[in-house]
Parts: structure tokens; C-alpha cells; sequence
């Protein structure tokens, strides 16, 4: 069986079981592992096409021009504003976008808290100065670039100019994501997440997966091979999943021999396998929960059951009517 190589930062496992969000959690200890690109999208495609939400999606958009707005005038107090709300509204109108657990309130809020500390303390002026460089370097560099439309994908000619402009965006991103400067960030003892020195490895290639996931698989596997992503694909002994019930809303789970944890794509709650218990997400805890919404009897964090989201997937047709326009807009092809 061919795999992504997604490798569990905590136990270094490697993923097995389908991914139906946009947030990967480990099969065997429930550790965050990345992002799922397809599913975002995918789920993107899906509210784009719905009748469902329209004054959502309005408010979105509008919050959108705003932060648009302020990054053109350099408004730090506007930015902020917008970007933090962008997250909010994500939560409501992308329930996958941040995974099961984002259906979980008290993981939300943890959430919105990491993201009003990164941005108090990453927002300032020197922040809009090298986003404006960066800008005008991309615009003059992917003017340059050859482009075709395959299967509703962006294909690249993957020359020179093509390779200065992955280089831009790389450095841009790897500034942003050093070690270091994750290490040393206050904002990162918010990070609602699992955080260890394989985390900022994880989070570049997953901003690597989200730049490309609107390109081509020939153009997706040369921009890999050439960072020396390479090896993100590999062949594991088939795994047999046994199965289970969440402990929570039972839904069905799948999880393979020797799992401790792990988060039910359903409803985001963190299955211990042994003691039937679940990990509150505000404080850690573990308890037996008993009926489908729980108060955790340590910090009285809600944990609730939920439904599947009922968005339809994705189909030909829907391509056809979205993505077509879509690349015209942006690219005029
Ligand atoms: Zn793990
Ligand atoms: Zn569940
Ligand atoms: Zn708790």
C-alpha cells in the first residue's frame, strides 16, 4: 500500500486510516500530524456551491476586503482585527477546515486565543514591509511564468523561472516557520496542538502541500522532488484496523494494533482506547463520559456529539461549473 509519508511527531507513526477533515491526527496516540489540502478544498468547493449560509459567506467576504484593506494600507489595529475574525468565521462556515475537533467549543476557544496572541505579537510594521517585498517580487516573478489549464489543474513549465519563483515563496516561508523563531515565540505556548522540534518540519511542508494543491500532479511531483520532498510517499505493510465505537457520539473508528488514542473524525473527541475514556480539550483530563454533551468534572469544559457535516462531495459536473470560471478569473485561461 502506497502512503503519504505523514509521520506522527509524537510517536512516529505513520498515518493508515482515511482522512475525512482538513487536520490529520495520529491512528495510534491522537497527536496532530498536518493538514489534508483535498479535504479543504474540497469542503471549500462545497460551501461555495450551496445555497446554505449566504450571510455568512457574505459576511465573509466582506471581512476578506477588509483585511485586504488593511494589509494595502498598513493598518495593524484593522489587520488584526480582520485576521482573527477570518479564523472565527472559518470555524463556523468550514466546520472541516480545522478538523473533528473544531466542532468542540472549548477547542475553539483555545484556537481563537492562539491565533489574537500571534497576531498581537507578530503584526507590526516591519511584518507589512517584508509582505509588501515579498509581493512585489512574487507579481515580478510569476508574471514571467508559462501556464496551462490540465484537468481544472494549474500545470507549470517547471524552468528557471518557475524554480525563482518556488524560491521566493520558500524563503518567505521559511522565515516565517524557523525553528527558532517558533521556539522562542510567546504566542506558541497557546498553540493548541502537540509542539515539539518535528512540528516546524510539519508545518512547512504542510504550507508547501497547500501552495501546490492547486497545480497539476506533473508540475505537484517535480516542485516536490526539487525541495527534496521526495520521499513524501511510501509503502507500508498493510495494516489491520479493528474496530470501535466512539466513546462519545458512536460514530464507527478504525485503529490499528498497539493504538493508545485517537480522535474520532466525527465528533473530534479523543478516544483513550483502554480505559474508554475521553481527553477533555480545554485542560487534558481524562474522564467517562456519560450521555452525548459531558462537562468535564475538572474544568467544566463542554464536549459535545455532532452529526456528520451533510455537505455533498465534490463531483465532475461541479468542476466543470466552478473551477472553469474560477482559473478564468485568475488567470484568464
Ligand atoms: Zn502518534
Ligand atoms: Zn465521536
Ligand atoms: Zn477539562
Amino acid at each position: 500500500m502506497l502512503v503519504r509519508k505523514l509521520k506522527c511527531p509524537n510517536c512516529s507513526a505513520v498515518k493508515v486510516n482515511e482522512i475525512k477533515t482538513g487536520f490529520i491526527y495520529c491512528d495510534f496516540c491522537g497527536t496532530y500530524m498536518g493538514l489534508d489540502m483535498n479535504n479543504f478544498r474540497n469542503e471549500a468547493m462545497d460551501v461555495a456551491l450551496s445555497d446554505d449560509n449566504q450571510e455568512k459567506k457574505t459576511e465573509y467576504n466582506n471581512n476578506l476586503l477588509q483585511l485586504a484593506d488593511a494589509l494595502k494600507n498598513k493598518d495593524i489595529e484593522n489587520y488584526k482585527k480582520a485576521a482573527v475574525k477570518m479564523h472565527e468565521l472559518d470555524f463556523e462556515l468550514y466546520p472541516n477546515r480545522y478538523g473533528p475537533k473544531g466542532k468542540q467549543p472549548a477547542y475553539r476557544q483555545k484556537y481563537m486565543t492562539y491565533y489574537q496572541h500571534m497576531y498581537e505579537e507578530t503584526v507590526n510594521d516591519e511584518f507589512f514591509q517584508k509582505r509588501e517585498h515579498l509581493m512585489e517580487k512574487i507579481t515580478a516573478l510569476g508574471a514571467k511564468l508559462k501556464s496551462s489549464i490540465v484537468n481544472n489543474m494549474v500545470h507549470y513549465e517547471f524552468n528557471d523561472d518557475f524554480k525563482d519563483y518556488l524560491n521566493a515563496n520558500i524563503d518567505y516561508f521559511k522565515e516565517l516557520l524557523s525553528s527558532e523563531k517558533l521556539r522562542n515565540a510567546n504566542y506558541m505556548q497557546y498553540y493548541p496542538e502537540y509542539f515539539s522540534d518535528a512540528t516546524p518540519d510539519m508545518m512547512m511542508r504542510n504550507t508547501v502541500n497547500g501552495m501546490i494543491s492547486t497545480y497539476d500532479e506533473e508540475t505537484q511531483k517535480k516542485v516536490i522532488e526539487y525541495l527534496g520532498y521526495k520521499d513524501e510517499y511510501m509503502d507500508v505493510a498493510e495494516v489491520s484496523l479493528k474496530e470501535t465505537t466512539c466513546i462519545l457520539c458512536a460514530a464507527s473508528i478504525r485503529f490499528p494494533e498497539g493504538a493508545t488514542s485517537l480522535v474520532c473524525e466525527q465528533c473530534g473527541t479523543k478516544n483513550i482506547l483502554e480505559t474508554k475514556e475521553l481527553e477533555c480539550l480545554n485542560c487534558g483530563a481524562s474522564y467517562k463520559p456519560e450521555g452525548e454533551e459531558v462537562k468535564c468534572p475538572f474544568c467544566g469544559a463542554r464536549t459535545q456529539a455532532s452529526k456528520p457535516a451533510d455537505y455533498s462531495k465534490v463531483t465532475a459536473k461541479i468542476q466543470e461549473k466552478y473551477y472553469k470560471p474560477l482559473w478564468k478569473r485568475i488567470l484568464g485561461i
